[in-house]
């Protein structure tokens, strides 16, 4: 079999910052994204795609929020499965019709993704994620009151819903990914970081979280027992120093580089940190020290594959 990347898409593959985000421009960005992944298929690599949904689930809380005296909201769990459909329709669009167009007809496939997560994680003890729109004090106290929801007043812009984000512990439909890759099919899964779900005696539900897609990549490269991990994002790779003058953007780091910078606080929280994180348990996780993970930007992403760009992670 050929060499699987995972190429996990951040959020400026689908939406670029202060785009408003209407359905025509998000879908030429998802065009434009398409281009570094039909280049990685002409190089012969296998791929499977995974992407982030942080304005998409966004605004469909807004729409549930606005809407809810006409219709009943949705669970989050169910907005993130909406937001997968909604983005895994564009990307399974627009790389079918550029596939095409050079050549490689391909089937391409979106997937609900479902990936479980332990109930008795510690991220439920205390959730974190800021998600959705921001309310009034008095809408909050009834969100609180009526539904349950945990609120925090943001920075003087308002309350908002806070909720846990655990850790991936498996990709549900794994298998049927698979089954799919070796059918030759080109993959779009766990997007949004996936579905978060339970097991309870051994039936799963639906769970109020969200998991970071950054690590939601990694569980499904790891998985998939991927070659690659590749993340691309908006900046040319990891930087050590990032946003002062001495910034420096690293090209290759072994895991135990990874790990120092990352206890030196290197990272961002809720940024790079988690895309370091991924690619490091991505790496460390190797039985073979055959898997690299690299953190790139979306335009270079053959570049990247190829190791002339982005930051490589390898042992
Ligand atoms: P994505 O949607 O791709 O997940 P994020 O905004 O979550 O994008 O993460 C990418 C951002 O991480 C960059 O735009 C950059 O501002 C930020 N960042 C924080 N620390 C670093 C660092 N040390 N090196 C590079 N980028 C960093
Ligand atoms: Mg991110």
């Amino acid at each position: 079999m050929s060499h699987l990347i995972v190429v996990a898409l951040g959020g400026n593959a689908i939406l670029k910052a202060n785009q408003p985000g209407d359905f025509g421009e998000q879908l030429a960005n998802v065009y434009e994204s398409s281009n570094p992944i039909v280049s990685l298929l002409r190089h012969g690599y296998q791929v499977v795609v995974t992407h982030g949904n942080g304005p998409q689930v966004g605004n469909i809380l807004i729409q549930n929020e606005e809407a809810n005296k006409v219709v009943p909201a949705m669970p989050l769990y169910v907005c993130g499965a909406e937001s997968q459909g909604l983005i895994g329709y564009m990307i399974q669009q627009a790389l079918g019709n550029e596939l095409k167009r050079v050549g490689l007809d391909r089937p391409v496939v979106s997937l609900v993704t479902q990936v479980l997560v332990d109930p008795a994680d510690p991220a439920f003890d205390k959730p974190t994620k800021p998600i959705g729109p921001f309310y009034t004090e008095k809408r909050a106290q009834k969100l609180m009151s009526e539904r349950g929801f945990k609120m925090v007043e943001d920075a003087g812009r308002g309350w908002r819903r806070v909720v846990a984000s655990p850790e991936p512990k498996a990709i549900v439909e794994g298998p049927a990914i698979k089954a799919l890759v070796a059918a030759g099919a080109l993959v779009v899964a766990s997007g949004g970081g996936g579905i978060p779900v339970v097991s309870r005696e051994s039936r799963l539900e639906g769970i109020e979280a969200v998991i970071d897609k950054d690590l939601a990549a990694m569980r499904l490269a790891s998985d998939l027992d991927a070659e690659t991990l590749l993340i691309l994002t908006d900046v040319p790779g990891v930087a050590v120093n990032y946003g002062k003058p001495d910034q420096k953007f690293l090209k290759s780091i072994t895991p135990a580089e990874g790990r120092a910078y990352m206890s030196e606080g290197q990272f961002k929280a809720g940024s790079m940190k988690p895309k370091v994180e991924a690619a490091l348990r991505f790496v460390e996780s190797s039985i073979d020290g055959r898997r690299r993970a690299i953190i790139g930007s979306l335009e270079q992403a053959a570049e990247a594959a190829r190791g002339e760009a982005g930051t490589t992670v390898q042992a």
